[in-house]
């Protein structure tokens, strides 16, 4: 057995006679495994590259290859990599659209996908992502499509202990921008209560030691859940300047300059979070 590539593509060719791939078994492990491999950083192309129907006799595989092949956990890192990848991919390419003097970007796949995977699909769950079953009625997906649902989900990520599912679903949001139902984003009664009804349950106490690495948009959010508070429930007048003041202390509470930001900034974000809920009055002329 020389001079034979080794079956995983290392680049190197078999030189031990116990290389060989002589039992269908062991054929039929590597074919199942380079499958689950698929797609990522390593291994990635083996499954497609390889005519199953022509060995196992004639191919050969370095032990070691093989057994970073069915390795469970080097394929969940592997696995791991790709979300984050995707994440990064999508952050990247949200942070554009999150501009606020842009127009936002028209979410026009109902399946939004990047190159490297999926990062919403309407048919499934958005925490648990697992379907609907007709076997138990309890899976029942149910679609948002109502602004207080929006503003709800907006806010609770904020609270996810799960850094990727909380990546993932900021990403949908920056990216859903303030077209959300566009996309069609489902859930499960029983995750919407365990994730947005326990944060809404919360004491501000309980929610201080969950406020690490707040993203722009969840310190925005926080902003504008502070406005339904104070304009919408207490029916305070406000002038643009005390809610300038008011986005200046939230936000820099994370970390981010407010020096810049002006007042016409702030009339937009509103503008552009409640339309035509909230009005702004040019201030009486002084003579
Ligand atoms: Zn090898
Ligand atoms: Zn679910």
């Amino acid at each position: 057995m020389s001079n034979i590539p080794c079956i995983l593509q290392c680049g190197r060719v078999c030189s031990k006679a116990t290389d060989a791939i002589t039992s269908i078994e062991k054929w039929d492990t590597l074919k199942n495994n380079t499958e689950l491999w698929s797609g990522l950083d390593k291994f990635g192309d083996v499954h497609t590259s390889i005519d199953w129907d022509t060995g196992p006799i004639g191919h050969c595989v370095h032990d070691t290859c093989r057994l970073t092949l069915c390795n469970a956990t080097k394929l969940e890192q592997a696995n791991n990599r790709q979300k984050k990848r995707v994440v990064d991919e999508c952050q990247a390419q949200s942070s554009s659209t999150s501009d606020i003097s842009s127009t936002a970007a028209t979410p026009s796949f109902k399946r939004l996908r990047s190159s490297l995977g999926l990062i919403h699909d309407k048919n499934k769950c958005v925490w648990c992502c697992k379907t609907e079953s007709a076997k138990h009625p309890e899976s029942k997906l149910v679609l948002i499509s109502y602004d207080h649902a929006w503003a709800a989900f907006k806010s609770h990520t904020v609270a996810l202990e799960d850094e990727l599912m909380r990546d993932r679903i900021n990403c949908l949001i920056n990216y859903a921008a303030d077209q959300p139902y566009a996309l069609e984003i489902r859930y499960h009664h029983k995750c919407w209560f365990k994730y947005v009804r326990n944060y809404q349950r919360m004491s501000e106490d309980d929610k201080l030691p969950h406020m690490h690495n707040v993203t722009l948009r969840e310190a925005q959010t926080i902003f504008f859940d502070n406005i339904r508070t104070v304009i919408f429930d207490e029916h305070e007048l406000r002038s643009l300047q005390s809610l300038l003041r008011d986005y200046s202390s939230i936000v820099s509470r994370y970390g981010f300059p407010t020096s810049g930001v002006k007042s016409s900034y702030i009339k937009d974000i509103l503008t552009r979070e409640f339309k035509d809920k909230i009005g702004f009055h040019s201030r009486p002329q002084r003579n």
